[in-house]
């Protein structure tokens, strides 16, 4: 029987991005991952209602030669093991390689919900980017941002899609986790461009 997800973006969802001279980026090591004292417990409750957690995660900086590929893997392992985190799927890919797994594509979900038979019509995903909710929306899973001042700011996969919005925008993980269990709806959100 098909089971719903929460499908979560990794770094400035449930991790911290890394502050540098050239703007955010991943943890390029294990001492780098800062993960809220809080968020064990927030995704605990999407688990305890029925949600499998799987990690979505663009990881470019492999390609681009500033990540090994095995640091990549440690990293994740300790996401899952201090988050609770049912699966991870990394695109290690540049824009350039033409894949079909980086976000704002959505390879990776697809694959996750072929490999561990997800409903996609009842599951979501939580992001800080708009290529997460582009992602979301081309899988058919409803979408939450987790909206901050670069959320909507064009990638090097360009600019957001005119009139792309994800279906709620909210501050926190805890403000996104309520939204999804139904104990608040905050004002819809406002469609980019
Ligand atoms: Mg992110
Ligand atoms: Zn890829």
């Amino acid at each position: 029987m098909s089971v719903p997800a929460v499908f979560l973006d990794r770094d400035g969802t449930v991790n911290e991005s890394v502050p540098s001279a050239a703007g955010l980026r991943p943890p390029w090591s294990v001492d780098e991952l800062r993960v809220d004292a809080g968020t064990r417990g927030l995704l605990d409750r999407l688990r305890q209602a029925g949600y499998l957690l799987v990690v979505v995660t663009n990881q470019p900086d492999v390609a681009r030669g500033s990540l090994a590929a095995d640091v990549l893997d440690t990293i994740n392992a300790a996401v899952v093991t201090q988050l609770g985190i049912d699966a991870v799927y990394a695109c290690t890919h540049d824009t350039a390689d033409d894949c079909a797994c980086r976000k704002p594509l959505p390879g990776m979900l697809l694959q996750a919900a072929a490999d561990h038979d997800i409903d996609l019509s009842h599951s979501w995903l939580i992001g800080d980017r708009w290529v997460d909710v582009a992602a979301g929306l081309a899988a058919g899973v409803r979408s939450v941002l987790l909206r901050h001042d670069d959320s909507w700011r064009a990638t090097t996969s360009g600019a957001p899609p005119t009139g792309l919005s994800a279906e709620a925008e909210v501050a926190t993980l805890a403000e996104a986790v309520d939204y999804i269990l139904g104990v608040s709806r905050p004002a819809a959100a406002r469609p980019s461009g």
